[in-house]
């Protein structure tokens, strides 16, 4: 098996360039997804792209690909993939960097003039971080069949109203390609920042992602009475006080799990300085490293929170909403990242992952790998956050033998 030698130093310098694309004064990057910066920085990798002989796919949601044609028309395309979209106050390198690794592959495929069996595509999956429509995730989630492209273009903006589609439209965004293509692949690799302090505080450059945690979000709407709050305590139906006692019920579930229960927001009527609160309404979500543990969650706390109602004259009622399964990455692919470390002298170390990727929903669906290099502090979506040359050429290097093997 032979090793091709990306470069680290090209990787960096396009990161660093990809970065000046909604730059933010404090070093962070604003490229929310669907807007001009997007559309900038999607034309930059594009014309990197072309630069090294790929043709161009855009599906009608708005995932875009680059393709380096195969030798046997026989086989389907080894992709790989991540994001270029952004929270408001991110980071560097969060979704940039799996894009970047990966046209670093392409680049240094060209560049050696090596012919592949299989096609390599290369995919900036739209709308990841889900911080100007939601839920995250969307455009690969209709890529694979989980979502319905009508759905996702009536999405809202959650600042303006604009739907995802006038979004799509307004900035060009949008290509012919059915978003089925993108599933039609022999496997998929993602590489992407840990955004926790595991792999740092153990010294080791590479995390080998197992599992991804399911993740489930419910709505809790406890429904009390409005009363004034000079009435007495006794015969009151606070639902506020009612929804305070849910939330640390939640965390007490939680903390003693494997996996996490979350309250994220809290929502009150009528929210008024002299009014006991007579509705609230919660988002909560559930993580495990196992579906039926998310569900088991979310069973304990539904419990709890009837439990809490009863006992306070409330109502309550939960409704599920967005989330998906636990995911098992592909175990040779697994092995394919694994001894290309081990020929290249570099630690890894097997890990879970209970953040959304795009690659879990494609590791529903086909054979998938995720790949983590360290942070500094485990810091994400956040302006500060940073890696090192040394760790970003290390997965890049590890990607890339991969991507060779799989694709042959
Ligand atoms: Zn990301």
């Amino acid at each position: 098996m032979r090793n091709i030698e990306p470069s680290g130093a090209r990787l960096w310098e396009s990161l660093m360039r990809m970065a000046d694309i909604g730059a933010t004064p404090a070093g962070g990057v604003n490229r929310l997804t669907l807007t001009a910066e997007d559309a900038a920085a999607r034309a930059l990798l594009l014309e990197w792209g072309k630069a090294v002989g790929c043709s161009v796919l855009r599906d009608r949601v708005g995932n875009l690909a680059l393709l380096r044609p195969g030798t046997d028309a026989t086989r389907k395309p080894v992709a790989i993939g991540s994001h270029l979209d952004t929270v408001p106050t991110g980071g560097k390198f969060d979704g940039a960097y799996g894009v970047l690794a990966g046209l670093e592959v392409l680049r240094t495929l060209h560049d050696a003039g090596v012919q592949t069996a299989a096609p390599i595509m290369l995919i900036n999956w739209a709308n990841e971080e889900g911080a100007r429509f939601s839920p995250p995730m969307a455009a690969s989630a209709v890529a694979m069949g989980f979502a319905t492209e009508a759905a996702l273009r009536a999405t809202p903006d959650r600042f303006g109203g604009v739907a995802y589609g006038e979004a799509l439209d307004a900035q060009r965004l949008a290509g012919d390609a059915d978003p089925a293509v993108l599933r039609d692949l022999a496997c998929y690799f993602e590489a992407h920042i840990e955004q926790g302090p595991e792999l740092e505080r153990l010294g080791v450059p590479l995390g080998i992602v197992t599992h991804a945690f399911a993740s489930r979000y419910v709505t809790i709407e406890v429904t009390g009475a409005d009363g004034h709050i000079g009435s007495p305590m006794a015969g009151r139906a606070d639902a506020l006080a009612g929804a305070a006692a849910m939330i640390l019920a939640a965390e007490r579930i939680g903390q003693a799990s494997a996996g996490m229960v979350s309250v994220t927001r809290i929502a009150i009527a009528p929210d008024a300085l002299g009014n006991i609160a007579s509705t609230a309404r919660l988002a909560a979500n559930a993580r495990h490293g196992e579906t039926a543990g998310a569900e088991a969650l979310l069973a304990a706390l539904t419990a709890e929170c009837e439990t809490i109602a009863t006992a306070r004259g409330l109502r309550v009622a939960i409704t599920r909403g967005w989330g998906y399964a636990a995911t098992r990455f592909d175990p040779a692919l697994m092995a394919m990242l694994e001894r290309a470390a081990t020929r290249r002298g570099i630690a890894t170390h097997r890990m879970p992952c209970p953040i959304g990727h795009d690659a879990i929903l494609v590791g529903q669906v086909l054979p998938a790998a995720l790949l983590f290099i360290p942070c500094h502090g485990g810091l994400s979506h956040n302006e500060a956050e940073s890696i090192t040359p040394e760790w970003a050429e290390a997965g890049l290097r590890l990607l890339a033998d991969a991507v060779l093997e799989a694709a042959g």
